[in-house]
């Protein structure tokens, strides 16, 4: 029996996980569930799987909270350190990492610390402190498995090929997959695909809002819309995979049916295909190396479809070139970025800024911050903070 601590249920990946489990009840089981502030969906969720423990993160929610909505059998605990508490507990195998942006960091980091399976659907963990994350994975044994529909993807095709294990006392593995030439990740292109730059210059919110493929929380909405989410899973394929930043390439692929492809120096291309369905992704990393029957659909090769690729509009997406620079730069410049981008996206939202602004926005302070190479955990998230004040300060030029 797998035992799965699910960091971030009331979202759109901690609810499909829920799916997942309930699909699989013979093999899995949820024993901790946590959410920010959503605690009555939460109090749902534990009267109809009764996990050990249920944590709500947001502390100031502590007097309104009403107990009767859980279940008997589920603890009720509160605040961050119950979320990093629950992570490591030794009776927790298996850690969904589902939290939004950086505050998913920490529950992260201390199921990595305490060698758990982790299946990674916060990118920001990775875009932020990926060599740390990933060396951290070394010590403890911890297994990091892609839930990003195009992380999977591309760890799906790369079974395909060699896979070295790196040698003990080397930090730096850049030939862990040897046969590989390239890895492309899949962009839908978002509600805005197609547009010039000078059409992005008066999109509305809700416009952005509106995803053709997806159905995904506001943050990563934006994200999709100014094909920052993509850089971000630039950056996140590097470092989990080892790649070099000129290994990975970004294609634009409107029908969301092939996850991410990998070519290999033969020239032949390893591809993963499937309806856009987050559940698939999830499953597979919660019952790997197996397959098992799933709740998610199958493609239906009765129909005819097509599938169509075309390379990304880098002068009109601006924020996918942010990306591709900051993989090949590295140290500080991930968290930079991240902060950045959550802060302006939330101008933004707030009718603050412009949609055109955001990437302007991130580009100038990544341009202004103070780069480390090698930064630690403590500094990452001091550039953070002042990135995020940076973006509040920002004006715009329009
Ligand atoms: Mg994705």
């Amino acid at each position: 029996m797998r035992q799965i601590a699910v960091l971030g249920s009331t979202g759109s990946i901690g609810t499909s996980c829920l799916e997942v489990i309930e699909g699989q009840r013979d093999q899995m089981s949820p024993v901790g569930i946590t959410a920010h502030r959503r605690w009555e969906m939460l109090g749902k969720q534990s009267k109809t799987f009764a996990p050990r423990w249920a944590v709500v993160s947001d502390t100031s929610l502590q007097s309104q909270v009403d107990r009767s909505v859980f279940s008997s059998e589920t603890e009720l605990l509160f605040g961050p350190e119950a979320i990093e508490q629950i992570a490591a507990d030794s009776e927790v195998d298996t850690v969904v990492s589902g939290i939004v942006g950086a505050a998913g960091l920490r529950g992260t980091w201390a199921a990595v610390e305490a060698g758990k399976r982790v299946a990674i659907a916060n990118k920001e963990t990775l875009v932020v402190a990926g060599p740390l994350v990933m060396e951290l994975a070394k010590k403890t044994g911890a297994e990091l498995l892609p839930v990003d529909s195009e992380h999977s993807a591309v760890f799906q095709a790369l079974q395909s090929g060699r896979v070295e294990v790196p040698t003990n006392g080397t930090t730096e593995s850049p030939c862990r997959y040897p046969d590989v030439k390239r890895v492309v990740l899949t962009a839908s292109g978002g509600p805005f695909r197609g547009y010039s730059r000078d059409q992005l210059q008066n999109v509305t919110k809700e416009a952005a809002l509106a995803h053709p493929t997806w159905d995904m929380g506001p943050k990563i909405t934006i994200d999709s819309a100014t094909m920052m989410n993509k850089a971000l899973e630039v950056i996140e394929a590097k470092w989990l995979f080892g790649l070099r930043s000129d290994q990975i390439d970004v294609v634009v692929h409107p029908q969301s049916i092939v996850h991410s492809f990998v070519e290999f120096i033969d020239g032949s291309v390893i591809a993963q295909l499937s309806p856009p369905d987050m559940r698939l992704p999830i499953q597979y990393a919660l019952t790997y190396p197996e397959r098992r029957t799933g709740i998610s659909p199958c493609l239906d090769w009765k129909q005819t479809m097509q599938l169509e690729f075309a390379p990304p509009d880098l002068e009109a997406f601006p924020a996918l070139q942010l990306g591709l620079d900051v993989a090949c730069r590295g140290g500080s410049s991930g968290a930079v970025l991240n902060a950045a981008n959550e802060a302006a996206v939330a101008r933004f939202l707030a009718d603050d800024l412009k949609f055109i602004e955001i990437p302007e926005a991130c580009q100038a302070v990544l341009e202004a911050h103070n780069f480390d190479p090698q930064p630690s955990l403590s500094e990452l998230l001091q550039h953070d903070a002042w990135a995020r004040e940076e973006i509040q300060k920002w004006k715009s030029l329009h």
